[in-house]
């Protein structure tokens, strides 16, 4: 999955064969799905589908995939963490790009989500510049 970058080498949701990136989010904030909502449709990403807890998200996912391309999943959430949430997804589409967003400080469930295949992680408080350049580094 190669997607554009602009002239100030940040990523669009355009991919090079055409069409745009597909997103889903998953998290029981809210607020963080519609900051993150905002930052992706910024860059031309197409929000597809939001879920505001692991089980939802695993449900949604079944649905929507194979047009999802990348998934961010919250690392703590009710009914079923990020965690539980990245494998049931990776075993699903083991080639979905997922991505997981996470607070500061929780560095061993990081480690432990890229062992399961996650590509990297967002970190919260959430700043759309630093979001923007962070997604842009993991399509890399
Ligand atoms: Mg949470």
């Amino acid at each position: 999955m190669s997607i554009l970058f602009d002239e100030n080498g940040l990523p669009t949701g355009r991919k090079k064969e055409g069409g745009n990136l597909k997103v889903m989010i998953v998290d029981d904030s809210q607020f963080i799905i519609k900051h993150l909502s905002q930052i992706f449709l910024s860059r031309d990403f197409d929000v597809v589908g939001t879920a505001d807890n692991g089980k939802a998200g695993v449900e949604l996912f079944k649905k929507l995939s194979p047009n999802i391309d990348l998934v961010t999943l919250d690392i703590t959430m009710p009914e079923m963490s990020g965690i539980e949430a990245l494998q049931a997804i990776k075993a699903l589409n083991p080639n979905v790009t997922a991505i997981m967003v996470t607070a500061i400080g929780t560095a061993e469930s990081v480690k432990e989500c890229i062992k399961l295949g996650a590509k990297g992680y967002i970190v919260k408080p959430l700043d759309r510049e630093k979001v923007i350049e962070r997604i842009g580094q993991i399509l890399k």
